[in-house]
C-alpha cells in the first residue's frame, strides 16, 4: 500500500470523501480553477529554480502565461461567480515576474543532487509502517544563506499560513521524514529547517487599492522534535488501520466547519446523483489533461 499526505489528508477529512476518490475512482467533470492555476504557477517556478540552480535563463512569467492558455485549452475548467480566466492570467503573471527577484533577494540555493540535478520536486519514499509506503514530492531541498539545510515547502494560496501550520503541520513532518529517511541517497546532511514560500493569489487591483499579488518568506523553523516525528507515525499507523478496514465514514461536521459545503461529491453524497462526476475511464482522461 502506497499513502500520501494529501491522501490521508482526505481520509481524515471525509472518509466517504476518500472512498469516491481513491477506492471508486471518481472524479469531478470540471477541474476547480485553483487547482489549475496552482498546478501551471508551481511548474512555472519550479522550473524556474531548477534553471537558476543550473545556471540557465528561464522566465517564467511567459511560462505561466503560455501554460495557462493552453490549460485552459484542454481542460474543462470550473469557475466560481467571482473567478475569471482572465483575473487568474494577471495574477499569475504578476507573481511569476516577481518570482525571479524574489528568488535572489531570499538568498536560498537550491540542491544539487547525486544525478547533477536540482533537489526540486524530489520524489521519495519510505516504509513508515510495514507494509505501507510513505510517498511524497518534496518542492525544494535547499541551503540558507545562513547555509543551513533547508526543506520547503512551495504554496499557493490567498492568505499566509497560520503559525500551527508552520509548527506541527503535518506536510512538513512527512517531508522531514521522508528527507531524513533518504539522506544517504541525496548525499544530504541533517535537516536544519523547515518551511515554506508563499505565493498569494490575490486579484491584481485595477484601482491600485488593496495588496495585490504577493509572495512571502522564507517562513522557516526548526525540524519537528523527535515526540511530533513518533506521534505522525503512531497516527499513519493509525489512519491506515482504518482505511484497510474500509472505515469510510461521512464527516459533515458541524455548521460552522462542515467539509461538505466544497466537497466534490456532495451530489452524490446527499443526493444520490452522479451529476457533475466522471467515472474511472472518463476521469482518467480529465486527469491526463491537467
Ligand atoms: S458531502 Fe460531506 S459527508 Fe458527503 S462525502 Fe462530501 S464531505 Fe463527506
Amino acid at each position: 500500500m502506497e499513502i500520501s499526505f494529501s491522501r490521508l489528508h482526505k481520509y481524515e477529512t471525509c472518509g466517504a470523501a476518500y472512498h469516491y476518490y481513491y477506492v471508486r475512482g471518481l472524479r469531478p467533470e470540471q477541474v476547480s480553477a485553483n487547482l489549475l492555476f496552482g498546478k501551471v504557477l508551481h511548474k512555472a517556478k519550479t522550473d524556474y529554480i531548477k534553471a537558476h540552480a543550473l545556471g540557465e535563463t528561464d522566465d517564467p512569467a511567459a511560462m505561466f502565461e503560455r501554460e495557462w492558455a493552453r490549460a485552459l485549452g484542454q481542460t474543462i475548467v470550473g469557475f466560481s461567480a467571482t473567478q475569471s480566466p482572465e483575473a487568474f492570467h494577471d495574477t499569475g503573471v504578476a507573481l511569476a515576474r516577481e518570482f525571479p527577484a524574489f528568488w535572489e533577494r531570499s538568498g536560498l540555493t537550491a540542491l544539487i543532487g547525486p544525478g547533477g540535478q536540482p533537489m526540486v520536486e524530489q520524489k521519495l519514499t519510505v516504509e513508515i509502517v510495514p507494509g505501507v509506503d510513505l510517498r511524497g514530492y518534496i518542492d525544494l531541498v535547499a541551503l540558507t544563506a545562513d547555509g543551513e539545510m533547508a526543506v520547503i515547502d512551495l504554496k499557493t494560496a490567498m492568505t499566509p499560513a497560520p503559525e500551527a501550520t508552520l509548527l506541527i503541520g503535518e506536510q512538513l513532518t512527512d517531508y522531514q521524514i521522508l528527507a531524513d529517511a533518504n539522506r544517504q541517497r541525496l548525499g544530504i546532511e541533517s535537516i536544519a529547517r523547515v518551511g515554506f514560500i508563499e505565493l498569494l493569489k490575490r486579484q491584481v487591483s485595477k484601482t491600485g487599492r488593496g495588496k495585490g499579488p504577493e509572495i512571502v518568506g522564507p517562513t522557516l523553523a526548526p525540524p519537528r522534535t523527535e515526540t511530533l516525528v513518533s506521534e505522525r507515525r503512531e497516527k499513519i499507523d493509525h489512519l491506515v488501520t482504518q482505511i484497510r478496514k474500509g472505515a469510510f465514514f461521512r464527516n459533515p461536521g458541524m455548521a460552522y466547519n462542515t467539509p461538505c459545503s466544497m466537497c466534490e461529491f456532495r451530489n452524490l453524497c446527499l443526493h444520490g446523483s452522479m451529476e457533475g462526476l466522471a467515472r474511472p475511464a472518463e476521469a482518467k482522461v480529465q486527469l491526463s489533461a491537467v
